[in-house]
């Protein structure tokens, strides 16, 4: 148990636990469990809160589906916290500025020493707790930071020269050396927070924050009645739900039906870990098709589920009812968690990519098609938009596109189809991709987007090198050669089978209505090639 004991140098009258955007749960959560062991030596209530800052949302770019999932998960945690008479404020704060002044006085107000968060590692947040910790110190209020995201904190893993790593491969080979040296400390599960004392549901103080509700939408960032529906139907809020689903990922088979669009608890009802989803994840999690991944990306990006269960319960599968094969699903996908924390780690190491700039600044002069100043904008800003509603005439794209769209989530392999589609055969700045997936993906995060737009356009660190172009319709043949993903999202297309499908001719694509792609794929590749060998020249 992550039990440490605070040094407290004055006993205050509550203990505070600041809840942020990517830690939306009870269980296994380092800075709540930290808090509530306090609260209970020194017998004083925990408290809580949780801050809502649309200025902040708009300049991260979070999306509509993201807030909305928070906004259900704070109404289900609201709950939760009411069972364990800890009251629970979700408050609204216009103005990033404004929030280390409002967070100390909030402390003052309910007699707090000590406040407790977990680390947020983007540049503006980590600016705004240096600001906490600078107005608190003078007012004898001790703040504490938890790592909680990773498995292994950002900082710990550097290369023999000391320096963090940037290239994935052995800073996984190392990341998984040093979890196995101490898997019980990375993965150590916290404490669940006891219950407040019953008194305080009546104490005058508290009463309206018990009272008070998490709202239903915040301004700017409402969502359409048929988008909400469908966000509540797919990903469902809650940590039960989280559970659940990565339960079904480890124990249960695939779909028999493979659509692409579905819910992560609807499927695999059959209770089978020798053919689990996981156990086939090795070879098969880039089958776009087919319901091959866990589909916990919301809940781990909003931390609805701890990283560190995730990998507890996959660990132990192994133990028990795998095999250990190097090659096992289970290896591949502690490596795909693996990446998680490698991103959150190149955010941390250099904040430069939070700040829209490349990782390899060689490529900063690239020229883009949509950065020309001539008179090409129109049809630029076109085919962005073409891009955007899935309308390419490059099926695979459009598919994935689609399912974006509606869903707000899509497999890994088809998004790096599309983002390569689009900053390489398209030559539009990936940086338009990676704002457009952070409005709608409901899994909207980051580190792990910019990594993943970075790696596809080839200027991040440990990219694919640039001559590496995708080729969409050999890649769909891959990722989707039975063509249920494309059929199902493109249903222009539903009549077609073969080869055709995944690269109609212009007179198929005419005849079914479907319209015929942007630009060819060979002639894209060579001025691709061109623009990136000689960054700054046509
Ligand atoms: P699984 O295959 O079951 O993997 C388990 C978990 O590992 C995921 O939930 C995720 O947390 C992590 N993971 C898997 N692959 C990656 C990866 N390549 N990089 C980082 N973490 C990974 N992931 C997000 O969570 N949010 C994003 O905004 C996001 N944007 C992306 C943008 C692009 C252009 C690309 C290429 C990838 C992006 N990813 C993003 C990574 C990846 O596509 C998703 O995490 C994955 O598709 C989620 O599906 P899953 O939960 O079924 O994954």
């Amino acid at each position: 148990m992550r039990a440490k004991t605070v040094h407290n140098p004055k006993k205050g009258k509550s203990v505070i636990y600041w809840m942020r955007m990517a830690d939306l749960r009870i269980h296994d959560n380092r800075a709540l469990s930290r808090a509530s062991v306090l609260a209970q030596e020194d017998s004083i209530p925990l408290i809580i809160l949780f801050i809502i800052c649309p200025q902040d949302y708009l300049a991260h770019g979070v999306g509509a589906r993201r807030i909305d999932f928070m906004l259900r998960n704070l109404r289900s945690l609201k709950e939760s916290f009411f069972s364990l008479n800890i009251p629970f404020l979700a408050t609204t704060q216009a103005k990033m500025r404004g929030i280390p002044s409002f967070v100390l006085s909030f402390c003052e107000q309910y007699g707090a020493n000590t406040l407790f968060a977990n680390i947020e590692y983007e540049v503006d947040e980590l600016r705004r707790d240096i600001k906490v910790c600078e107005s608190a110190f003078p007012k004898g209020i001790q703040v504490i930071f938890e790592h909680d995201k990773c498995i292994i904190e950002p900082g710990i893993l550097l290369t023999k020269q000391g320096k963090p790593y940037t290239v994935y491969s052995p800073y996984q080979r190392s990341w998984l050396s040093v979890l196995n040296n101490n898997v019980a400390h990375h993965l150590e599960e916290c404490s669940s927070p006891k219950a407040n004392d019953e008194s305080i549901k009546s104490s005058e103080l508290l009463v309206p924050i018990f009272d008070s509700t998490v709202p239903f939408a915040v301004e700017g960032f409402e969502l359409a009645d048929w988008d909400q529906i469908r966000m509540r139907e797919s990903w469902p809020e809650g940590e039960v739900t989280a559970t659940q689903i990565l339960e079904r990922f480890l124990t249960t088979k695939k779909r028999s039906s493979q659509l692409g669009a579905v819910d992560p608890l609807s499927h695999g009802s059959e209770n089978c870990p020798k053919f689990s989803r996981i156990a086939k994840y090795a070879s098969d999690r880039d089958q776009i098709g087919s319901d091959t991944t866990s589909r916990l990306s919301p809940y781990l990006a909003s931390g609805v589920i701890s990283v560190r269960e995730c990998a507890r319960a996959t660990m132990q599968l192994s133990e028990t009812c795998m095999d250990t094969d190097k090659s096992s699903g289970i290896k591949r996908w502690m490596q795909e968690i693996a990446w998680r924390d490698f991103y959150i780690n190149i955010l941390a190491s250099f904040p430069r990519v939070c700040m829209g700039c490349p990782y390899l600044e060689k490529f900063s002069d690239v020229v883009w098609e949509n950065s020309r100043s001539y008179d090409n904008v129109e049809v630029e800003a076109e085919n962005v938009q073409k891009w955007k509603t899935g309308m390419t005439g490059v099926p695979i794209v459009d598919a994935a596109m689609r399912c974006i769209k509606t869903m707000g989530w899509v497999h890994n392999r088809a998004r790096m189809i599309a983002a390569m589609y689009l900053s390489k055969d398209l030559m539009i700045d990936w940086r338009v991709g990676e704002k457009y997936f952070m409005e709608v993906l409901v899994d909207g995060d980051f580190a792990s987007n910019n990594g993943g737009w970075q790696w596809c356009a080839s200027t991040g660190t440990d990219p694919c090198p640039y001559f590496r172009i995708f080729n969409p319709h050999t890649q769909s043949l891959k990722a989707d050669p039975s063509g249920n993903f494309i059929h199902h999202w493109v249903p222009e297309l539903r009549k077609v089978r073969g080869p055709d499908l995944h690269d109609p001719s212009s007179a198929l694509a005419d005849k079914l209505g479907y319209p015929r792609p942007i630009i060819l794929h060979s002639e894209a590749r060579e001025r691709a090639l061109r623009r990136y060998k000689n960054p700054g020249n046509m």
